[in-house]
């Protein structure tokens, strides 16, 4: 039988979102232990032989595009500590429909796999660094690791990535008073900034709204010091909504906590043992393993996945939005009964 989704219109689901993005956890395991992601020191990890090998993430990323993904984002945990990972990279860019092949990482490792990551096909690198402050990272991640994330950037630069951004997580009372710092680090990096608001996801069990520094709030300080922002014009997927300092700087905010972007959000989620994710905070998955390893064909698969899509109705950062008393999203006795409820395991 015909592959019967690939080139026809774009898949759809309930509110006419595209499927477009995919972000692909090549492995849980991390080796920071960020406050707002991974506070406890040790957790359940997924059993190794569940984990994905890359001919079978290969296999599952050619069933997305079949459908019309277009872009894929690999992460984790943290994707770096994945052995091999730039052989990942070479295997996905073999495949004429990706556009854009995207990095997360907190950088640690970045100054030994840049340059074979570039050479591997890799397009673009996000690295998360939340504070320029060696001490308070310390404090933050519990590792004392921030002169090899500060390296990590460089090599990518000297490896000949371009657009690199840098995403900051900030927390009210632990990193608020860094936003200009770090927008000018980015300046002098040729980095793109990005302020991501602290979100409520499985796995942020210190999560409350009083540590939440608002996109008005990040606005209202940044226009403080450098004069009128304006918004960048132009309708995006993207997650971050972009601005334009007078000086010619363009930095993002990812609003999910205050102004969710669910209308327009085109991403699901891999995690590394092939459960797949509509949304963020959605509690079931659908799971791909079973069904590849099983022998399913591209179209069996294919069509799983379709039939799932069409029926997405996920708009989980709105709800939370309206919750009247909002607490915590998922306990830690839940988290360690589910380790996929985890944002290191469906990879942020
Ligand atoms: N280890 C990689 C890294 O640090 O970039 C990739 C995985 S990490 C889970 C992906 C992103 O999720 C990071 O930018 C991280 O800061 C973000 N993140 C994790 N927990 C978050 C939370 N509670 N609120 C907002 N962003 C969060």
């Amino acid at each position: 039988m015909m592959t019967l989704y690939a080139h026809v219109a774009p898949l759809t689901d309930v509110f006419g979102r595209h499927l477009r993005s995919l972000r692909v956890s090549v492995t849980d395991r991390c080796n920071l232990r960020c406050r707002y992601c991974m506070p406890e020191e040790k957790y359940i990890w997924l059993p190794r032989e569940e984990l994905l090998t890359f001919g079978e993430i290969r296999e599952l990323v050619s069933a997305f595009t079949a459908l019309g993904v277009d872009n894929v984002r690999l992460t984790g945990g943290e994707p770096l500590l994945r052995r091999d990972l730039s052989e990942l990279v070479r295997l996905i860019c073999e495949n004429p429909q990706i556009q854009d092949l995207a990095l997360t990482t907190n950088g640690v490792y970045l100054a030994e796999h840049a340059q074979a990551l570039r050479d591997a096909g890799l397009h673009r690198i996000t690295m998360s660094l939340d504070t320029l402050r060696a001490d308070r990272f310390r404090a933050l991640t519990g590792r004392d690791a921030h002169a090899q994330v500060l390296g990590g950037l460089e090599a990518a630069h000297r490896a000949g990535f371009r657009g690199t951004k840098i995403d900051s997580v900030i927390v009210r009372g632990v990193n608020d008073d860094e936003l200009a710092d770090l927008l000018e680090f980015g300046k002098q990096q040729g980095a793109e900034v990005r302020f991501i608001e602290y979100m409520d996801v499985g796995g942020a069990t210190e999560w409350s709204m009083d540590k939440v520094f608002s996109r008005a709030e990040i606005l209202e300080l940044l226009s403080r010091r450098y004069g009128k922002i304006v918004p960048v014009v132009g309708e995006s997927s993207a997650p971050a909504e972009r601005f334009l300092l007078p000086d010619g700087t363009v930095f993002g905010i990812i609003a999910s906590t205050t102004t969710p972007f669910c209308r327009r959000c085109d991403r699901s989620r891999l995690t590394a043992d092939g459960m797949w994710y509509l949304c963020l905070y959605a509690q079931q998955g659908t799971d791909l393993r079973q069904p590849l390893r099983a022998g399913a064909s591209r179209d069996q698969l294919t069509s799983a996945i379709a039939s799932a899509w069409q029926r997405r109705n996920d708009r989980g950062a709105e709800e939370r939005k309206v919750q009247r008393f909002r607490g915590v999203f998922v306990g830690i006795e839940q988290l360690r009964q589910d380790p996929h409820l985890e944002m290191h395991t469906r990879g942020g």
